[in-house]
């Protein structure tokens, strides 16, 4: 229209999302619930900064990985230094535990983190720019009964939601000592082969454990008689390979053996797991982790084995919808927003319902009271409106009463308390 000027509408970037109420009751919920058993095994929260030296995401997952080489989201800030948005967790907490000596410590070191990671993807159902993580790493001690612990541990937050289409897919991805042969028998395997494209004929000389995981049938059926890992493990990683599933076997919890089964960055050395649900699509993977042997040194710090996991918030929230039906709802249940909704008419209430509403929140109750003058009936939509099962209306005459009138919201009963005695009543209540 001439003499206006069409003003900028914002969205949320491409591949991010907002979180807001009422979901994000049930977003802290769920992630709650998924750190317990890691609390539980004695993990203390750490925080490292979101954004960090690009090399140590370059050194640490490696340069060849699809992540460090396509995904990063990398810039030069104003004092010229190259900065790159997290793509993941464990680099930076690894770095955080040498620059603090952890390794000089008590071990191994537990520690859990959550917060949001950055890889430029391409975004679809379950897959974003910016998502959320949980994750535990245990740093230090090389035995095979920590990464049982760790594995355990996502296994045990998984049956606590209440999720029963997560699969555990194990597997050892060997170390230095056995790694380098396989993948020279591997290659030559592979380039006995008529793949189908140039990219897949360079992830042969790359990341050749990459093309083992094509998900094309015409290629599968090629990588039928492929030679696997698991087969041609050092003496050392068989040991340790099967002393994890010793432990596994004895804790109770199941596992698909999956010796293709490749995981993204470089770290890896030995065990390697990822957690799938059925009911998602592409986007299967609802966590993963694996043991890190070589990271600090790749990084520049001591020997410090370790082994972790992080867990994809937003696919477990898919799976928890996928799993959900009407009359069973799978998750954690949500704590309702208000428990006691009051409703002030005339100024004199007012200034006493502001008095009922603090000392009622003192008692940990979830209260809430109606704001501006809406009058009784748009109050009292309000308070159905908050999910309160009892609304308290304080009119200027209940007052000179010295009452307070007491609504059950889903029976409509209503009765007439005295002030004196009506906090200790809602509490008992
Ligand atoms: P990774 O760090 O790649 O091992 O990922 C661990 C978990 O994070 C995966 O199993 C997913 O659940 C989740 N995840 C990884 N990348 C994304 C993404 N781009 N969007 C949403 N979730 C993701």
């Amino acid at each position: 229209m001439a003499g206006t000027t069409e003003q900028q509408r914002f969205a949320a970037p491409k591949g991010t999302y907002d979180v807001l109420p009422p979901d994000s009751g049930r977003w802290l919920a769920v992630r709650e619930l998924l750190l317990w058993p890691a609390r539980r095994a004695g993990y203390g929260y750490t925080e490292a900064p979101i954004f960090e030296d690009t090399a140590l995401f370059q050194r640490g997952m490696g340069e060849a990985t699809e992540v460090v080489s396509k995904e990063m989201y990398t810039f030069t800030d104003k004092g010229d230094r190259s900065i790159t948005l997290r793509p993941e967790g464990t680099a930076g907490v690894v770095r955080l535990a040498i620059e603090h000596g952890l390794q000089n410590g008590q071990l191994p070191a537990k520690l859990w983190y959550a917060g949001p990671m950055f890889r430029y993807e391409r975004p679809q159902a379950g897959r974003y720019r910016q998502f959320q993580q949980v994750g535990v790493e245990a740093l230090g001690v090389d035995d095979p009964a920590l990464d049982a612990e760790v594995v355990a541990l996502g296994s045990r937050a998984f049956g606590a939601l209440g999720l029963s289409k997560v699969e555990l897919l194990l597997t050892s991805l060997g170390d230095p000592q056995c790694r380098p042969a396989y993948v020279a028998r591997l290659q030559e395997f592979l380039q006995g082969l008529p793949l189908p494209d140039e990219d897949t004929r360079r992830r042969v000389a790359l990341n050749p454990l990459r093309v083992l995981d094509d998900k094309r049938p015409e290629v599968l059926e090629m990588l039928v008689g492929a030679p696997v890992l698991t087969d041609h493990l050092c003496d050392d990683c068989r040991a340790h390979y099967d002393a994890v599933r010793e432990y596994l076997h004895e804790l109770g919890i199941a596992w698909k053996e999956a010796p293709t089964l490749v995981r993204g960055l470089d770290y890896y050395r030995r065990t390697a797991f990822e957690w799938q649900h059925s009911g998602l699509g592409a986007q299967s993977a609802v966590g993963g982790g694996g043991r890190y042997d070589g990271l600090s040194e790749a990084i520049g710090g001591p020997p410090l084995p370790g082994v972790g996991w992080a867990l994809g918030m937003e696919r477990i929230l898919l799976a928890l919808d996928a799993e959900s039906t009407d009359e069973r709802p799978v998750g954690p249940p949500v704590p309702p927003r208000c428990d006691v909704y009051v409703v002030a008419l005339g100024a004199a209430a007012k200034k006493k319902a502001v008095v009922i509403v603090d000392a009622l929140r003192a008692e940990r109750l979830n209260v809430d009271m109606s704001y501006g003058d809406r009058g009784l009936k748009g109050s009292m939509k309000g308070a159905d409106r908050s999910g309160a099962h009892t609304a308290l209306v304080l009119g200027d005459r209940d007052l000179a009463e010295g009452v307070v009138q007491v609504k059950d919201l889903k029976s409509g009963e209503q009765r007439s308390v005295p002030l004196e005695s009506l906090v200790e009543e809602l509490v008992h209540r």
